[in-house]
């Protein structure tokens, strides 16, 4: 499925262009992350009493939690610019030296997706970070010479969803990894309550905390969810979203009690009708609700993971029995309660084929 049709996927789609209005620009605006927030104040706090630059600082954590925004947050409370670009964009030596070099003293320099940065532009980021040098080589051959400049002092603020995939010498050039957690539902209600109060849209307890807890602990799904249901309400229901209101609204669009949609769905029923709740191999389960292997990983699997729905094991992917139960199904004598780690059903003899069994 395209992720950007998706109303529950964490990636940016189009419609979230307007959510730039909605980014808390300090961090006591900032909602949630307290552990994350108090370290982060600590060192923006300790740099600027020594007129330096904040660290170096890695964010990890899924799509739509808040990387970007603290990205911002850090240049608002350092009282320095930013510039914004992403690691695949970022496609040859010369275009990350066009940037270092257009960067002024103390300025923010934001990267999204770190992880996907070629290892040719990755080298020179090293010296840029470590000694804000740049050293470039110009040309090929016998003719190529080596450009050595330095570069104002500046803060790198890196972004990605997989720090397994960052490269050992670029995590280590970090002064601050932090990592962003999903969200309680109550924060989410305090971020759309938040949101709300921005947008000028009426939204009482009941209706935030419907969305609230519908959003997957995601803020980007929690605001586009509010900005959804504030079209139905407008329509259907003098423009005020009550619990009723958002109840109705996003049964509608077919996201369940806990911010289920119909791959969710697919993906946990797919197990439990055709492989008695699993294990089963990642390739067999795409295979099944017909999806990439890499999106099933990234996109879905996170947060059927985080609510205990799911759980990947050495031996595959198998649902737990909070998932029988939300879709009312029996959990059949037979079937394996899965409770995740090592040495699962080790003693549990492999089932007879089915023409031997007692029905
Ligand atoms: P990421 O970079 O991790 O994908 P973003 O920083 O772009 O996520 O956040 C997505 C949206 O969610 C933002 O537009 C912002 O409005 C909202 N948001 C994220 N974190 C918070 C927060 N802690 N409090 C309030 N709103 C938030």
């Amino acid at each position: 499925m395209n992720q950007e049709e998706r109303i529950v996927s964490p990636a940016p789609a189009p419609e979230d262009l307007f959510d730039a209005a909605l980014r808390p620009k300090l961090l006591s605006q900032y909602i949630g992350q307290e552990q994350l927030k108090e370290n982060l104040n600590i060192a923006i706090a300790a740099a600027k009493g020594r007129g330096e630059c904040l660290d170096h600082t890695l964010f990890h954590g899924f799509p739509g939690l808040g990387k970007t925004t603290l990205a911002y947050v850090i240049a608002n409370e350092m009282g320095a610019g930013i510039r914004v670009t992403s690691g695949p964009v970022i496609e040859r030596p010369g275009d990350l030296a066009a940037i270092l070099t257009s960067l002024q003293e103390g300025d923010v320099l934001f990267i999204d997706e770190i992880h996907r940065l070629n290892h040719v532009v990755e080298e020179i980021l090293y010296p840029a970070m470590e000694d804000f040098e740049l050293d470039l080589v110009i040309g090929h051959g016998p003719g190529a010479r080596s450009v050595k400049m330095s570069l104002p002092r500046f803060t790198l603020v890196g972004a990605t969803t997989r720090t397994g995939l960052l490269t050992p010498p670029l995590r280590d050039r970090f002064g601050m990894a932090l990592r962003l957690d999903f969200y309680a539902p109550e924060e989410l209600v305090a971020i759309v309550h938040r949101s709300a109060g921005l947008l000028g849209v009426p939204l009482d307890d009941a209706g935030a905390l419907e969305i609230g807890r519908r959003s997957r602990g995601t803020p980007r799904i929690a605001n586009r969810l509010l900005r959804r249901l504030r079209d139905f309400a407008e329509v259907k229901a003098q423009g005020r979203i009550t619990g009723q209101v958002a109840d109705a609204a996003l049964n509608m669009l077919g996201i369940d009690q806990l911010g289920f949609d119909e791959m969710d769905r697919r993906i946990l029923l797919a197990l439990i009708d055709k492989f008695r709740g699993g294990p089963i191999g990642l390739e067999t389960l795409a295979t099944m609700v017909c999806e990439e292997k890499t999106t099933l990983e990234d996109v879905y699997e996170p947060f059927l993971i985080q609510i205990g729905f799911l759980v990947r094991t050495p031996r595959g992917r198998m649902v737990t029995r909070a998932a029988y139960q939300h879709f009312g199904r029996s959990f059949a004598p037979d079937c394996r309660e899965a409770t995740g780690g090592p040495g699962l059903f080790a003693d549990t003899p492999p089932l007879a084929p089915a023409k031997d069994r007692q029905s």
